[in-house]
């Protein structure tokens, strides 16, 4: 198939027409190259299917072949149904129940059809049934692709169905375009990848993924497409990557003298083990003449901002500017202080610059940062990035990364005069997903907290026992620690939960008379916002009400008790980020669930996981388990593509292939032929139209 032929509409396929191909649309399928990799979601292998006679009600689903010997719709008093009598044997009988859909699946199944059927059996009235079975229509003298041994059943929706495109449709439209053009199909992968690995070749496992000869087949099938699909995007990751590497960095010694003063007079604790390799990372980087281009990933509590204000005194020292920039003005702000009170000691000053920063104080802060004279600016995203110009600015450190996708981050990185980059996040995820999320960066792990560190004891409570939680806070505040209370705030309801928040807060006032009790959310002046904090950071207020805008990088040593109120509501990595913000100090702290009675199956398995653990990485696997990849972090919000076939979560052993594979590709600067290109462009599209957003300059 030339390239062209695959990027030519399906419309014109036999079998296709206007009205499919509007439907196939909005299943992502234009051109016939989306049909080819419109995946089957699962397969029938006729050499497990059950017979009637052997099912028994309450067992796992499984799949029966048969004879349509009966179907018609059942009018009740408020719903009607869909029933159909199937037969396999002579005499052997079961039945189909729909209560939703009746309106299509009527009229897809008819008397006499021979239908494949896939669900759990139960027993009603004496006969064996499903109700609403996956069903797939099978013809015996049908093309050959419905004789296989295994058949391919794809995803379906309503609206495919009301189109006639069921998996049977598929099958012969995909059958008769592999028959007439499948020969043509081009490898687009590089051939001693192909020999190297063992894979598939293309266009065989094209064909095979659809019309498999055996399960064999299929598997093989399977894994080659996953590569190819893993190795594309990694190779733009690579691309990336050495596109950045090519920029010559400002070279930083490794050592100066605000460097030492700052070990020897201003931090009052040795640093971790993991704060010195994480320094040691960052210092070859910084020196290496090339572009510093790293990701700091630490579990809540690690310890970034020591190395983050180390890493900035060493570009000082040097002689540049360096700039830290984060999403929210109350992380700014919580910068701002810890980095002041690192830095000021020995006369750096650090400015703040967020949305809220008077017009007056801007322009000045501006200057200062255009004549050098301020070292060290921390601001929000969208101020740092439009309008400062910095007279030499040679460190930039970007908190809580995880905002940005891979995609955004290219644009990132376009911005200004090419500082060293030091990104940060305190979410730590699955290492294989970080190799994708992360893929274009160097990651330095931190996995160690500070010593002398409380546990945190997390409980998941009921609303019966609210009393007991206040009385617990009551004991906390009466030995002088802070506890925060708080709220979720979920987008789509924004006012509500504020409500939930301040009512919350009128409670706890009249519930604690004696103490002060303060609310913070993200509605409130910025200035506002401030003296809240600052009189719960002194220890004036006892208890903090607050939505989750303190959810990342407020550090308050004193404060050991934190209840959280609708704990149901939150995800797990929210909930791992909340709770960071106790256990800080040298007292024991109390993590309070208060959950709900009626609590989804994974809810549950969320606030026990809470209960089980305090380890981030370990936390972040349960969550990608529980939500699976793409709910991870929400494939627009990470910059991910949606894997057709691939799953991070369980193809880790061929990711790991796929991107040594990438990467020793972009570093060996082969020849790559046509095929090998138009692949790459084919993907990195996908990729980055997903996204909305372009990366010019990859390529
Ligand atoms: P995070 O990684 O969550 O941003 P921070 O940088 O806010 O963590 O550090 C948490 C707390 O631990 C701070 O109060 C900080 O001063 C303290 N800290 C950092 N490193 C060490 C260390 N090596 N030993 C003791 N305390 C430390
Ligand atoms: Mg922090």
């Amino acid at each position: 198939m030339s390239l062209q032929f695959l990027k030519s509409p399906v419309q014109f396929l036999k079998g296709v027409g206007p009205r499919r191909s509007e439907v196939l649309a909005q299943h992502g399928v234009v051109e016939i190259n989306d049909l080819l990799s419109y995946y089957p979601r699962r397969y029938l292998d006729r050499t497990s299917v059950s017979l009637i006679r052997e099912l028994k009600a309450g067992s796992d689903p499984v799949t029966v072949i048969g004879t349509v010997i009966a179907a018609g719709v059942i009018p009740g008093r408020r719903t009607r149904r869909f029933e159909v009598v199937l037969e396999d044997e002579p005499g052997r009988q079961m039945k189909c129940v729909w209560f939703q859909g009746v309106g299509w699946i009527s009229k897809s199944i008819e008397k006499g059809h021979r239908l494949a059927v896939h669900g759990k059996p139960a027993r009603y009235g004496g006969m064996i049934s499903f109700s609403h079975p996956d069903f797939d229509r099978l013809d015996e003298e049908g093309p050959p692709v419905e004789t296989g041994r295994i058949i391919a059943l794809y995803p379906g929706s309503a609206p495919l169905q009301q189109a006639g495109m069921t998996s049977r449709s598929f099958r012969k439209i995909i059958y008769n375009l592999l028959k007439e053009r499948g020969e043509e199909l081009q490898e687009n992968l590089p051939g001693d990848i192909l020999s190297k690995h063992d894979l598939l070749e293309g266009r065989v496992a094209r064909r095979a993924i659809h019309f498999p000869k055996d399960q064999d087949e299929l598997s093989k099938a399977r894994h080659r497409l996953k590569f190819e699909e893993l190795f594309f995007f990694q190779l733009l990751l690579a691309k990336t990557r050495t596109r950045r590497e090519a920029v010559p960095g400002i070279r930083i010694p490794s050592s100066g003298p605000l460097e030492s003063r700052f070990f020897a007079e201003v931090i009052p604790f040795t640093l971790t083990n993991a704060q010195k390799n994480a320094l040691r990372e960052i210092g070859d980087d910084l020196m290496s003449g090339k572009q510093m281009n790293r990701l700091l990933q630490g579990d809540v509590g690690s310890g970034k901002t020591v190395v983050a204000a180390t890493a900035a005194l060493k570009a000082i020292d040097a002689g540049h500017q360096v700039a830290v920039m984060a999403p929210t003005e109350i992380l700014c702000e919580q910068h701002f202080r810890s980095l002041s009170a690192f830095l000021e000691p020995l006369g750096v000053q650090v400015g703040l610059l967020t949305g809220s920063t008077p017009a007056a104080s801007r322009k000045e802060l501006l200057a200062e940062v255009a004549d050098g004279t301020l070292q060290f600016l921390v601001g929000t995203h969208a101020v740092i990035q439009e309008t400062v110009k910095f007279k030499s600015l040679g460190l930039c450190v970007i908190d809580e990364q995880h905002r940005f996708g891979v995609l955004q981050r290219a644009t990132l990185f376009e911005k200004g005069n090419d500082p060293h980059m030091l990104l940060m996040t305190a979410t730590p995820i699955p290492r294989s997903l970080a190799m994708t999320l992360y893929g274009d960066l160097h990651v330095s792990i931190m996995d160690e907290r500070p010593p002398g560190r409380q546990p945190i004891t997390t409980r998941m409570v009921r609303e019966k026992e609210r009393e007991s939680v206040y009385n617990a806070m009551r004991r906390a505040v009466a030995e002088g620690r802070q506890c925060y209370v708080v709220f979720p705030l979920v987008a789509e309801s924004e006012k509500l939960d504020l409500k939930d928040a301040v009512s919350g807060h009128e409670l706890l006032e009249a519930e604690f008379p004696e103490a002060r009790v303060e609310l913070v959310h993200g509605r409130m002046k910025s200035a506002e916002k401030e003296e809240v904090m600052s009189r719960f950071i002194s220890g004036e207020s006892p208890i903090l009400v607050s939505t989750t805008v303190i959810e990342v990088g407020v550090d308050v040593p004193n404060a050991t008790f934190m209840l959280i109120e609708h704990a149901e509501r939150f995800g797990l990595s929210q909930l791992h980020q909340l709770r960071g913000r106790i256990g800080r100090g040298k007292h024991a702290s109390t993590c309070i669930l208060m959950a709900e009675y009626k609590q989804s199956e994974e809810s549950r398995t969320r606030l026990r996981a809470m209960e089980d653990t305090e380890d981030g990485f370990k936390i972040s696997e349960i969550d990608m388990e529980i939500r699976g990849v793409g709910d991870f972090f929400g494939t627009k919000q990470s910059g991910l593509p949606a894997f057709r076939i691939a799953d991070l979560l369980n193809d880790q052993a061929i990711l790991v292939k796929a991107r040594a594979a990438a990467f020793s590709l972009v570093e060996s600067d082969k020849d790559l032929t046509d095929e090998n290109h138009a692949a790459m462009k084919e993907y990195f599209e996908a990729f980055v139209l997903e996204d909305g957003l372009r990366l010019s300059r990859v390529g």
